[in-house]
């Protein structure tokens, strides 16, 4: 038989890599952001056309490209920035895997110029689906413009495949904001369809954020400032009093680079322990500085994860650190300072003994808890099967050994047989867990897992829609059919689809797949409500309040009975829930009753 092996081209290498590295718009967004700055650049302009899928322009002043170097940055492993192995481990720029021009180019239409300040004249080079279609001399400034048009053109499954503008838009908005704080010396410039939305000068740190979250913010910004050996941490938590009720306004910045760390966050936020309500959510910008040999944040190609390598130490240290600042700015009332700091992580090891073996934080990029979950045409069902392992960890804490991970696992399919939960008053469910019972309520839990799987489906994944068999016309006054209107889009994501808008009717061919066609009307109804009652934010969507809305509508409510395999699906689901422990509103799902409070309760 002949050899049938070959090498793929490198066209179709570099479309491949491109799948890993750009997902979005905003992925394109944050390599080039993060090449002028490595490039030395103290003015960034950004512009943008139809949220970065027609045009994503990225000029700075930065050091330039030699001809040579234009035309070898679109190759793929091609970077200026490590030059041996060992260069990895003591990494200074953002980038280094020489991957994104490469992975960029292969999936749009690319002109770069390029000039460095030495030289007379620049580089022009086009490049299209990798193939570069033109290179010449011209006459341009210092520095570089990288024009990216037309994403995806070559991969329609992909281009498909991207939200409404407002979805891709906020995105890059969240990278923008990412960059430009982690580097508040440098001029940034953000433009969207010739319209300007940003405009922020050098300044330091808390003008930065002020600049970029308004005016507002400056009152509630409590500084943070510590030194150590492994650790310098800087930056500013928001008063306790200004907690947000979304996420959001959480920052970590690691060797100024943004990350993402479950653990971390675990960390301040029991700093904040006792001076934040129910359901509340402290904001952060926190800027740790740490040896660049102890982290390695090659874990993840979009980079945002990082693993340190003394991760007990830094915990302990980064919420003594918080908890200090906020006692020394009065915001918190009782402070112990002597506390053992051995207690202040969040393992919780079951009395194993784990000393030698490294904690690993749980974070997988691509974990869905909804993926598997059956999108279900009735009201109210559960899918049949849960991953079962993850509901009590995930209470309990997120973060786990492997081999402990493992042996809940089985632990946990041994005592499914005799796991019982039982419906009290058609209002609450009660679950024994290991350390004790806990008590749910039913309306309140089921609320939260559709939130959650709303929202997912709004913002993360293609929602699910089903298409009506004949369209459903219906009809509001001229004022709400205005607000449908304006929020159509966002409607689209969450799997509607609409036909005709008159002054006082709308038509409805297709619902989100988890809507009954009877339940449309009410779930409309229910969140213009809701949207009234908002207090109205230009610079959010109304994906959360939409998700809400119809969570709350949608939800189980008291004085239904469910049976008990629909019981146990409630509480696995709710344990895969990102915040078990809170309704979307706020209010409280869960209370644990520990075995020890029980034999309390009976002296035993
Ligand atoms: P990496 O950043 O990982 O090195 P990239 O594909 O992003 O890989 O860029 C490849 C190379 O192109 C960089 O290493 C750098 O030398 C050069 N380069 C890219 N963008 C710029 C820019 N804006 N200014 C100067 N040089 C740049
Ligand atoms: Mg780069």
């Amino acid at each position: 038989m002949s050899d049938i092996i070959q090498l793929l081209p490198d066209h179709v290498a570099n479309q491949i890599a491109a799948g890993e590295v750009v997902q979005r718009p905003a992925s394109v967004v944050k390599e080039l952001l993060e090449n002028a700055i490595d490039a030395g650049a103290t003015n960034i302009k950004l512009l943008l056309k139809d949220a970065g899928k027609t045009l994503i322009q990225v000029i700075d002043d930065g050091k330039g490209m030699s001809a040579t170097d234009a035309r070898m940055s679109f190759e793929r492993h091609a970077t200026s920035k490590i030059k041996k192995a060992e260069d990895l481990f003591n990494l200074h720029t953002k980038g280094f895997r020489g991957e994104a021009l490469a992975s960029i180019a292969a999936i749009a239409h690319v002109e770069l110029k390029t000039k460095e300040p030495k030289e007379e004249l620049g580089t022009c080079i086009k490049i299209a689906g990798s193939k570069v279609i033109s290179q010449e001399f011209i006459s341009t400034a210092n520095g570089t413009v990288l024009a990216v048009k037309n994403l995806f053109y070559n991969i329609p499954a992909r281009r498909n495949f991207l939200k409404s503008d407002t979805v891709e838009t906020r995105h890059i908005i969240d990278e923008f904001q990412r960059v430009a704080l982690a580097h508040p010396n440098i001029a940034f410039l953000l433009h969207h369809n010739n319209n300007e939305v940003y405009h922020l000068k050098s300044s330091n740190l808390r003008q930065r954020i002020v600049a970029i979250f308004g005016n507002k913010m400056n009152e509630k910004l409590v500084p943070i400032d510590e030194k150590t050996d492994i650790l310098t941490i800087h930056g500013f938590v928001a008063k306790p009093a200004f907690s947000k009720r979304k996420r959001g306004e959480q920052f970590f910045f690691v060797n100024d680079r943004f990350i993402k760390s479950s653990y971390l966050n675990h960390a301040v936020v029991s700093a904040f322990d006792g001076l934040l309500e129910q359901g509340a959510h402290p904001s952060y910008f926190l800027y740790l500085s740490v040896p660049s040999n102890t982290i390695d944040i090659n874990i993840h190609p979009t980079k945002t994860e990082v693993k340190f390598d003394n991760e007990k130490a830094l915990y302990a240290m980064l919420r003594a650190t918080v908890k200090h600042s906020l006692g020394q700015y009065n915001v918190a009332p009782v402070l112990d300072f002597n506390r053992d700091s051995s207690l202040d992580t969040p393992y919780h090891f079951n009395g194993k003994s784990t000393a030698a073996s490294t904690p690993k934080i749980s974070v997988d990029p691509n974990f869905n808890p909804f993926k598997e979950k059956i999108k279900q045409g009735k009201d109210f069902q559960f899918k049949k099967e849960v991953k079962n392992e993850s509901w009590e960890s995930l209470y309990t804490t997120s973060i786990e050994t492997e081999q402990e991970q493992q042996a809940k696992l089985f632990e946990h399919q041994e005592e499914e047989k005799t796991q019982k939960t039982f419906q009290i008053q058609k209002k609450y469910v009660l679950s024994s867990i290991k350390s004790g019972v806990v008590l749910i309520h039913q309306s309140l839990a089921h609320q939260r897992i559709l939130y959650e799987e709303f929202l997912e489906s709004i913002t993360v994944k293609d929602a699910n829609s089903q298409q009506l068999l004949f369209p459903v016309k219906i009809s509001f006054s001229s004022s709400e059919i205005e607000i449908i209107y304006t929020i159509k889009t966002e409607l689209e994501s969450a799997g509607f689809s609409f036909d005709e808008f008159t002054k006082d009717s709308v038509t409805i061919k297709g619902i989100p797949s988890s809507v009954t066609e009877s339940k449309i009307g009410i779930i409309l109804e229910e969140l213009l409500n809701d949207i009234n009652l908002e207090v109205p934010d230009a610079n959010y969507s109304h994906f959360d309040t939409m998700a809400k809305s119809f969570a709350k509508t949608l939800c189980i409510k008291t004085g239904t009975t469910i049976t008990e395999k629909e019981q146990e699906n409630l509480v696995n689901n709710l344990f895969s829930c990102k915040e078990p422990t809170t309704s979307p509103s706020g209010k409280s799902i869960i209370k644990t009753l520990k075995s020890a409070e029980l034999d309390k309760i009976f002296n035993s």
